[in-house]
């Protein structure tokens, strides 16, 4: 076991309050891998407290200074990129080639943020009267809260808090109970490439500590990633003191495959889409929405190459599926199972936990899914996959639109035409081309419709919309009162 992992509050390493402490357990094999301080208000309060203290020189360092630092943190971060990797997958359990992956999505992140340091955009725009300027510039707003989930440890908060501190805000932390360690190491990255004490504070804790920053009032933004029952909760609760909310949810993503897809390329990418990170990704693929033509040659396929994954410790070379996150989570899964073979729907390969130490769920297919079912509406959050036949792509693109969930979909056919009203008729936030539904790339918005968000996006230049206000600047240089002033036109 190694050392408390601690909060860091105002430039420094911290116990909670209370000095109470829960432990950061590996999936993979049930062992502890170190004790973690438990937060609750009073520590919220402090680190809030710290980036209110820390915000006014913050927001004053020029931007392009503030882009320089996380250039600093991206080359630090690719020093690290192994290390950061490894305690993840220890931590959470996706494999080390994913766990790499999450990290890299960090580095081109703070690369990307780093430029907005120099960009920052706002416009200017002509005006009604001579002798006058107009422009708007996007202003900081202050002490933003962060509420992550542990399914991406590193990428997803590194989404919000780059964005949020190029943008001049100063930034609580709150990461998910099961990824404390990870979180830990993650700010240290921030320590050595120098950012200023106070500008970024981590607390560590579960539902407490995330409810104590949605209602402390200093904290003026909230962005939240985690599952939608707990998102409308942090909703609700914000909304009641005015703050903007970002929210990052749920999915119940689909893959549509046409009579005339390419079969091994769908085989591949729907293996790899369902069952990497042991379906755990909010853009995992739960659904299969497939023409009738090539059903059964697609399961088929499927079916075979389902049973020759991997299954065990993502350290070990070779493992292609991790453990669950949790006993919980290996619950869950078995409930669902156990729904779907109720439903009625008929079980292909899996359905069984596998007889190890560790939180490990054997891949497993379901076909003969009707649209109606649970396991076609739910979000299962495992390895889980549901085939549901169709005849056409209207009524494949009608099912896909029919969950309460919006993040990805993504269609498998040669025919462009077809593509192209997919293209037009899908209404999740991201859609994909002969592409499984995961493996976003940063420069562009990633988000949901529906349950999945609330019109917000992360990454690309969208992302700075969370942690902006607009200000918009008049500037009368005629030297008298213009008629527009006397009008009083600008309200
Ligand atoms: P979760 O909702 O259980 O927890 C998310 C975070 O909220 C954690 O840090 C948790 O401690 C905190 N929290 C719990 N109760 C709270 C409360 N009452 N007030 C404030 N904070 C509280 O989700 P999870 O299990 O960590 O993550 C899995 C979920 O996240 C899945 O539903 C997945 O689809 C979703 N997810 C979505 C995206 C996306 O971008 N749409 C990305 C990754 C994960």
């Amino acid at each position: 076991m190694t050392e408390l992992v601690r909060n860091y509050i105002g430039g420094r390493w911290v116990d909670s309050r209370s000095g109470t402490v829960f432990e950061t357990v590996n999936p993979a094999n049930e062992q502890v891998i170190a004790p973690v301080v438990l937060s609750a208000a009073e520590d919220v309060e402090a680190a809030v407290e710290a980036a209110k203290v820390a915000y006014p020189s913050w927001r004053l360092m020029p931007a392009p200074r503030r882009g320089e630092i996380l250039y600093q943190v991206a080359r630090v971060i690719e020093a690290r990129k192994e290390a950061l990797a490894r305690l993840m997958t220890q931590e959470m359990g996706k494999v080390l080639s994913e766990a790499r992956g999450d990290v890299q999505e960090a580095i081109d992140m703070a690369y990307y943020m780093g430029g907005e340091g120099r960009r920052l955009l706002g416009y200017t725009a002509p005006v009604e009267m001579p002798d006058k300027f107009g422009m708007a510039l996007r202003d900081s707003v202050g002490v933003v809260g962060l509420i992550t989930p542990w399914n991406f440890p590193i990428a997803v908060p590194s989404w919000k808090m780059l964005p949020a501190l190029v943008a001049g805000n100063t930034v609580v932390w709150k990461p998910s109970e099961f990824t404390p360690a990870v979180s830990a190491a993650f700010v240290e990255v921030f320590i050595e490439a120098g950012l200023p004490e106070g500008v970024l504070n981590l607390v560590q804790g579960a539902g407490a500590a995330g409810e104590a920053l949605v209602t402390n009032p200093a904290v003026r933004v909230i962005s939240f990633t985690g599952s939608t029952e707990t998102g409308l909760k942090v909703y609700v609760k914000a909304a009641a003191l005015g703050k903007k909310v970002s929210l990052e949810m749920g999915g119940k993503n689909a893959i549509i495959v046409l009579d005339d897809a390419n079969l091994e390329l769908a085989t591949k990418a729907i293996t790899w889409s369902a069952y990497g990170t042991t379906g755990q990704r909010c853009t995992a693929t739960s659904r299969l929405i497939v023409q009738r033509g090539i059903k059964s040659a697609l399961i088929d396929a499927l079916v075979e190459r389902a049973k020759s994954l991997q299954v065990g410790d993502g350290l070990i070379d070779g493992v292609e599926v991790g453990p669950l996150v949790d006993a919980k989570a290996l619950e869950k899964v078995e409930q669902y199972v156990a729904v779907g073979r109720d439903e009625g729907a008929r079980l292909m390969i899996g359905g069984e936990r596998l007889d190890r130490a560790g939180y490990f769920y054997a891949p497993t297919l379901f076909s003969d899914v009707k649209p109606e079912m649970r396991i076609a509406r739910e979000e299962i959050f495992g390895p889980v996959l549901s085939v549901i036949e169709v005849d056409s792509l209207e009524e494949a693109v009608a099912i896909n639109n029919s969950v309460p969930y919006g993040l990805s979909s993504s269609i498998f056919t040669e025919n462009v035409n077809a593509a192209f009203r997919a293209i037009r008729d899908l209404t999740t936030g991201i859609v994909y081309i002969n592409h499984g539904t995961t493996g976003a790339e940063i420069q562009f918005p990633f988000g949901g419709t529906r349950a999945t968000g609330n019109g917000m996006r992360e990454a690309g230049q969208t992302a700075l919309d969370s942690f902006t206000e607009w200000k918009s600047v008049y500037i009368d240089y005629s030297g008298r009162l213009q008629r527009a002033q006397i009008d009083n036109r600008e309200g």
